[in-house]
């Protein structure tokens, strides 16, 4: 069987069609979704999401506003811009994005942002309710993983779905969302990390191989059974003298040497990625519809 490349770029540009007559359904109330982002200190790759989610917004002609901070910011000032966010009626959205600066408790701001306007998905109302089944803002990228395997017609209805990562923000939402009774769920799941033993063993029992683990082309051919489905999270930059930049950016899966053993793989970039930043989009709407009593 021929490899199928998952095209997350036109699974997310169809999600972004998909929305266009409910923001212009808020346009006839005279709303306009608005997302609010927060950008700390001067990461590199932090800027280049942020310029992504302000160019999505345009795109849709939603309400965007980006307030930038040095990272000598206090705890204090940060909280006070989020408060004020939240009694902002032109914001529905607010993300803080991470990574903040040591000094300051990440933990503490995401609790700061009010529930219906955390389009992250992060607080812990919002995961206490995706565990429940009911979570109405789901964390974007594995909410956008859930949206590839659907529009790939790939059923994870009990297969054996590997996730290697168990971060907060990845690895570990995704896996609960796929072991739910659900549509794109019902998957016997397991969560590798790295002080799992024997990891290519683990690997080798994926029907769906998830990687979520920020180590460039860790995974290889050798880790994983024929057909598997491979959804590759990672986003790693390493060197390359051939590219304007000096550099290029590859995921967590050996790309190349995978391919042949992959019924489906998703590429880096222009897998995971570009789903990302359509379910924040997503996720802003369905705020703006809630706050406003519409959903
Ligand atoms: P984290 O660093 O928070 O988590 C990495 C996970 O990988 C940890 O659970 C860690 O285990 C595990 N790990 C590290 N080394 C190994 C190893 N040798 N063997 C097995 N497991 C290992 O990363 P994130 O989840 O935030 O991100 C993962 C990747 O996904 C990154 O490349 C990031 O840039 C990318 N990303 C991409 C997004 C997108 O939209 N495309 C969005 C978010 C992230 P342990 O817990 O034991 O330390």
């Amino acid at each position: 069987m021929a490899t199928q490349i998952i095209d997350g770029k036109q699974i997310a540009k169809d999600v972004r069609k998909k929305l266009k007559p409910r923001i212009a359904a808020l346009l006839d109330k005279n709303i306009v979704p608005g997302l609010a982002v927060v950008l700390v200190g001067e990461d590199p790759a932090s800027q280049t999401y942020v310029r992504s989610k302000g160019k999505a917004c345009e795109r849709l002609k939603l309400h965007s506003v980006t307030i930038r901070k040095d990272a000598s910011i206090s705890q204090e000032e940060l909280i006070a811009i989020v408060e004020g966010l939240n009694a902002d009626d032109k914001i529905h959205g607010i993300l803080v994005q991470s990574p903040v600066p040591s000094h300051i408790d990440e933990l503490a701001v995401t609790l700061t942002i009010s529930p219906e306007k955390d389009v992250d998905g992060f607080h812990p109302y919002n995961v206490g309710m995706m565990l429940l089944g009911r979570g109405a803002l789901l964390p974007c990228t594995p909410n956008g993983i859930l949206k590839l395997l659907e529009e790939s017609n790939i059923d994870p209805t009990g297969k054996e779905v590997v996730i290697v990562g168990r971060s907060n923000i990845v690895g570990k939402p995704i896996a609960a969302l796929l072991m739910q009774k659900a549509k794109i769920g019902n998957a016997t799941v397991t969560v590798a990390h790295s002080r799992s033993k024997d990891l290519a063993e683990i690997t080798k029992r994926a029907d769906i191989l998830i990687a979520a683990i920020g180590l460039p082309q860790f995974i290889k051919a050798d880790m994983l059974k024929d057909d598997v489905v491979i959804i590759d999270v990672g986003v790693n930059r390493i060197d390359d003298d051939s590219t304007e930049k000096g550099y290029k950016l590859v995921g967590d899966v050996d790309f190349d040497g995978c391919f042949e053993k992959a019924s489906h793989i998703t590429p880096v970039p222009g897998g995971v990625g570009p789903m990302t930043i359509s379910m924040l989009m997503e996720n802003t709407v369905t705020a703006a519809e809630k706050i406003n009593g519409l959903s």
